[in-house]
C-alpha cells in the first residue's frame, strides 16, 4: 500500500533526522543564489539545526517577484531543464526553475501520492487540466507516468471530448479541478449518460482550488467513486506536496521533501498544534531553486494524532482558502468556502455560485447568485421564494451576515476554464 514503505512510515525520529540533514544541505545550496546570499548573510554564519529553523528568514511571493526571473537560482542556467509559472490567481505570476533531479523528485512525489489512494500501473489516468505553464498538467502527467499508468494528457475543457476519451480508453482515474467536475457531470447527463454506469472510473483526484467537504461528497455521489484531495503550489513544484490517503482524514504532507510550519499570519509565530494558521514550507529536495520558509498564504491546521494508514508524515486539514480570499462584509470575516459549504448541503442547488459584493444606498451588500437544478424552475413561484429564504437564513447562520440570494438557472453564471472565480467585489476603491 506504500509506494516507498521506508520513507512513508519511518519513525518520527528518523524522519526528523533526515529533515535535519536535508535542511543543512538546502541552506548551503541556497547560499549560491543572489537572493539568499544576501538574505542569509555570509558563508561564515553557522547553518541551522532543525530546531533553529525559525532563525531563517521567511520568503514571500513578493520576494520571488522582486527577484524575477533568475534571482533564486542556485545552479548554472545550463543545468535547468524546465520552468513553470503559477496561475497568477493573485497578481503577476512567479517562476520556478527545475533541473533534472528536481523533476524526478517531483514526479516521484506525485506517483507516491497516487499510489497511496490506490492508483496502479494498470490504471488509465486521464488528466483533465490545463497543460503548459500550469503545474497540474505536466505535474500529474509525469507523476502518473512514473507510477506506470497509461496517462492521457487530456487538457482542460471540451467536455464532449473528455467523455469520449473516458469511454474509448476505459479511463479508471481522473484528475480534475473540483469546480469542473460538476460541469462535466452535466454534459454526461446531456448525452444521456451516467458516469457511474457508462464509464470504468474507479477514483477521482481533485485539487488546485479550495472546496468544502460538502462539495467533495457531492462529487463522489455524482460519479459514484471516492474523490481524493490533492494540494500543491507551483512554488513548491506543484501537485504532490500534500495528499489524502485512503482514509480521507486530512492530507499527508510529504515531510521528507518539505518542512511544514503553521504560523499566525500577523505575528508569524507558530500556532498551537490543531489551530488554524498560514502554512509555511521549506523545500528539502530541490536543487535548482530551493526555497526557505515560503509563506503560502494558504490557511490550514495540523491534524493532531496518527493516521490509521500508518504513514508518519503529518496531516494538514483541507485548505479553507488563502488569507487574501477572505473578505470583510458588514464587519464580518467571510471565506467563500463557508458559503459553498452551506449551498452544497441544499439538494436543489446546482453546481455553481457567485458571491457579489456591492454597495447599495451607501451600505455594503452581499448578493449570492445560486444556480439551481433545472427542475426547480418547473414548480410554482412560492416554492422558489421559500427556498430563497431558507438559503439566505442558512448562510446567515454560518457567516453572520444576511445575504441577498438570487436564484438562477443552470448555465447562467460565468464559467472559467481554470480555477473557479467565486467572488466579484464591485465595491470599488475604498
Ligand atoms: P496560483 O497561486 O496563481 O493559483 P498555483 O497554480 O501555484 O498558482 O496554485 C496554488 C494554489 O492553489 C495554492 O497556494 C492554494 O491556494 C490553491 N490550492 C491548490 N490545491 C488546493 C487544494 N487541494 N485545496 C485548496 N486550495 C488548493
Ligand atoms: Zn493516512
Amino acid at each position: 500500500m506504500y509506494w516507498e514503505p521506508k520513507l512513508e512510515s519511518m519513525s518520527r525520529a528518523d524522519l526528523e533526522a533526515l529533515q535535519a540533514r536535508r535542511l543543512l544541505a538546502t541552506v548551503a545550496q541556497c547560499r549560491q543564489s543572489p537572493f539568499y546570499a544576501a538574505a542569509l548573510g555570509g558563508p561564515g554564519r553557522a547553518a541551522p539545526t532543525l530546531a533553529e529553523l525559525a532563525r531563517l528568514p521567511f520568503t514571500t511571493k513578493e520576494d520571488l517577484r522582486g527577484h524575477f526571473p533568475y534571482g533564486f537560482l542556485t545552479v548554472p542556467q545550463r543545468d535547468l531543464v524546465r520552468l513553470h509559472c503559477s496561475s497568477g490567481t493573485t497578481g503577476n505570476p512567479t517562476v520556478v526553475f527545475h533541473n533534472a533531479h528536481d523533476l524526478a523528485s517531483w514526479a516521484n512525489l506525485v506517483a507516491r501520492s497516487l499510489y497511496g489512494v490506490g492508483a496502479r500501473d494498470t490504471d488509465v489516468f486521464q488528466n483533465i487540466c490545463g497543460y503548459g505553464l500550469f503545474t497540474g498538467g505536466l505535474g500529474f502527467q509525469y507523476g502518473a507516468e512514473r507510477l506506470g499508468a497509461l496517462t492521457i494528457p487530456a487538457g482542460a475543457g471540451n467536455s464532449h471530448r473528455q467523455i469520449k476519451l473516458m469511454q474509448d480508453f476505459g479511463t479508471s482515474v481522473v484528475h480534475a479541478i473540483p469546480s469542473y467536475l460538476g460541469r462535466l457531470h452535466e454534459v454526461f447527463g446531456e448525452l444521456g449518460l451516467d458516469p457511474r454506469r457508462d464509464t470504468r472510473l474507479r477514483l477521482l483526484v481533485i485539487g488546485a482550488e479550495p472546496h468544502s467537504e460538502e462539495t467533495r461528497r457531492r462529487i463522489e455521489a455524482l460519479f459514484g467513486v471516492k474523490a481524493f484531495n490533492s494540494y500543491g503550489l507551483s512554488e513548491m513544484n506543484g501537485p504532490g506536496v500534500a495528499f489524502e490517503c485512503e482514509y480521507q482524514t486530512g492530507l499527508h504532507l510529504w515531510e521528507d521533501c518539505f518542512i511544514p510550519e503553521i504560523v499566525d499570519p500577523d505575528t508569524l509565530e507558530p500556532v498551537p498544534v490543531g489551530e488554524r494558521g498560514e502554512l509555511v514550507l521549506t523545500t528539502l529536495d530541490r536543487q535548482a531553486m530551493p526555497i526557505l520558509r515560503y509563506r503560502t498564504r494558504d490557511l490550514t491546521r495540523f491534524i493532531p494524532g496518527d493516521c490509521p494508514c500508518g504513514r508518519t508524515h503529518r496531516r494538514i486539514d483541507r485548505i479553507v482558502g488563502r488569507s487574501d480570499d477572505m473578505f470583510i462584509i458588514k464587519g464580518c470575516n467571510v471565506f467563500p468556502i463557508q458559503v459553498e459549504k452551506v449551498l452544497m448541503r441544499v439538494p436543489e442547488v446546482g453546481q455553481d455560485y457567485l458571491i457579489v459584493l456591492h454597495s447599495a444606498a451607501g451600505a455594503d451588500e452581499m448578493t449570492i447568485e445560486v444556480e439551481l437544478r433545472p427542475e426547480c424552475f418547473e414548480g410554482d413561484f412560492g416554492a422558489l421564494e421559500q427556498l430563497r429564504r431558507r438559503i439566505a437564513a442558512q448562510i446567515r447562520d454560518e457567516v453572520m451576515v444576511t445575504p441577498q440570494v438570487k436564484l438562477v438557472e443552470p448555465g447562467k453564471l460565468p464559467r472559467s476554464e481554470g480555477k473557479a472565480v467565486r467572488v466579484r467585489d464591485e465595491r470599488g476603491a475604498r
